[in-house]
């Protein structure tokens, strides 16, 4: 098996420095390599999928080992706007055209459900990480006029799932936001994502996984029987399971015209920002493209983000970051009719996108016992929580009802 292939093509993950890098209780006690060569499941990457990867395996029998080349919680989820939202980037009423009816009733309600177990859990452990339960506002934007806002709130309802359509007048009266119409729901969250995933990493670890960083895995070999892994420090480590939550920073073996890597930027002000009282209990998004979106933390940044384009390495250009990042505050202030303090932090990084929306969550096709976890699209957070239950299921060999929605088809098919 050769040892030097980059299986997981590495790419700088986030320019410039996101705001949570400076969070307290990010750092974890790590070991350098893996105990020993043999396991119930390696999985690969130290993020939030990991994390509740790794929260959804460890059952104290297993033995479970978590390896990441970077720091634990340094990637992806370092640079997250960390919005924990039910609702998925293609509306269902679209979504119902895409994939039909049914499927996408299941993954909406799925998404919902999601979001109510990331809040037992952080709750569970206890985790401080500035978990708070939110409102979602989504409003009417040039891609999704008040029309098909109406038409997605009755989509909602026929699936059980809570919305509140508001007209102009209402939307004008309670949020003193001018467009045509939004809806209003109740199932979000927002966190600071690399306190919650360093804060799930170390429950995992009190009962007995294993997290090794830096620690590289540069090739695969997968059999009926077991996966075998090379690692960058020479050794073969062997498994019954593989599960790779590697982010961004995907398989080649699960490329697909489906998914794309984009460039977003977002910023946070400083603490103690004015901003309308609202904003305490609601996350905003719109209905365009490009589309804005944002929401205040505890101690009162706001954070927005947005700015989408369709390339793989946009987000490495200061220069694009500082533009974008004047567009995302001048279109905060213009909606919300105030003046932002210069943000103390901007940040770009490469984001994953599917045309559905959804993830890709699942063993891989011609990979036997090897799983992939893509948590792609803006709720890659509440999606890593579906992944954990899905791929915790299929391991425990009692699969899961929903798992079809997120399968990764084979390339042949
Ligand atoms: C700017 C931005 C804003 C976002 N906003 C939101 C939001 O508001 N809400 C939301 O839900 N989601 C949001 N997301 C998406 C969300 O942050 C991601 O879906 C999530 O963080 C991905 O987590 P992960 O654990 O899969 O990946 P990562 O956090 O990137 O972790 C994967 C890890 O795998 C490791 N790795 C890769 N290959 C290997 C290998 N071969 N060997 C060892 N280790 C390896 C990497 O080092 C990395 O640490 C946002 C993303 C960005 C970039």
């Amino acid at each position: 098996m050769p040892k030097s292939r980059d299986i997981t093509r590495q790419r700088n993950l986030h320019e410039s420095r996101p705001v949570w890098a400076d969070s307290p209780r990010i750092s974890l006690r790590t070991q350098k390599t893996a105990s020993h060569g043999d396991y119930d499941v390696i999985i690969v990457g130290a993020g939030i999928s990991g994390a509740l990867m790794a929260h959804a395996l460890a059952d104290g029998k297993r033995g479970v080992l978590v390896a990441d080349r970077r720091r634990p919680v340094h990637g992806s989820t370092l640079a997250s706007t960390a919005m924990i939202q039910h609702e998925i980037d293609v509306p269902l009423h679209k979504l119902a055209g895409m994939i039909g009816e049914e499927k996408a009733r299941r993954a909406w309600q799925r998404s919902a459900r999601a979001v109510e177990q990331l809040t037992r859990i952080v709750a569970d452990i206890g985790i401080s990480c500035g978990f708070e339960r939110k409102a979602t506002l989504f409003l009417a934007g040039d891609e999704y006029g008040h029309r098909a806002l109406r038409t997605e709130t009755d989509a909602r309802h026929a699936a059980g799932i809570e919305a509140d359509f508001l007209n102009a007048a209402a939307l004008a009266d309670r949020f003193s936001i001018d467009r045509s119409g939004a809806i209003l729901s109740d199932i979000s969250a927002s966190a600071n994502p690399a306190q919650m995933a360093a804060g799930i990493l170390r429950a995992a670890a009190a009962r007995g996984v294993e997290i090794a960083s830096p620690l590289e895995i540069t090739d695969i070999r997968a059999t009926a029987q077991g996966v075998f892994l090379a690692t960058a420090d020479g050794r073969i480590l062997s498994a019954r399971h593989a599960v790779f939550c590697s982010g961004y920073e995907f398989l080649e073996a699960v490329a697909d015209k489906d998914h794309a890597i984009i460039s977003t930027w977002a910023l946070a002000t400083p603490p103690g920002t004015a901003l309308p009282d609202w904003l305490k209990d609601c996350i905003v998004w719109e209905g365009a493209d490009p589309y804005l979106y944002f929401r205040r933390t505890r101690d009162g940044r706001l954070i927005a983000g947005g700015e989408d384009e369709e390339s793989e390495d946009a987000y490495a250009s200061p220069k694009t970051l500082t533009r974008k990042a004047a567009t995302i505050r001048r279109k905060v202030e213009a909606l919300l009719g105030l003046r932002l303090p210069e943000p103390d932090h901007v940040w770009a990084a490469p984001f994953g996108t599917t045309r559905t929306g959804l993830p890709l969550i699942g063993c891989i096709p011609g990979l036997p016992n090897v799983f992939a976890v893509m948590g792609f699209g803006g709720n890659g957070i509440t999606f890593s929580q579906i992944a954990a239950e899905i791929v915790s299921a299929q391991i425990a060999g009692h699969g899961d009802a929903d798992a079809d929605l997120f399968a990764f088809r084979s390339r042949q098919s």
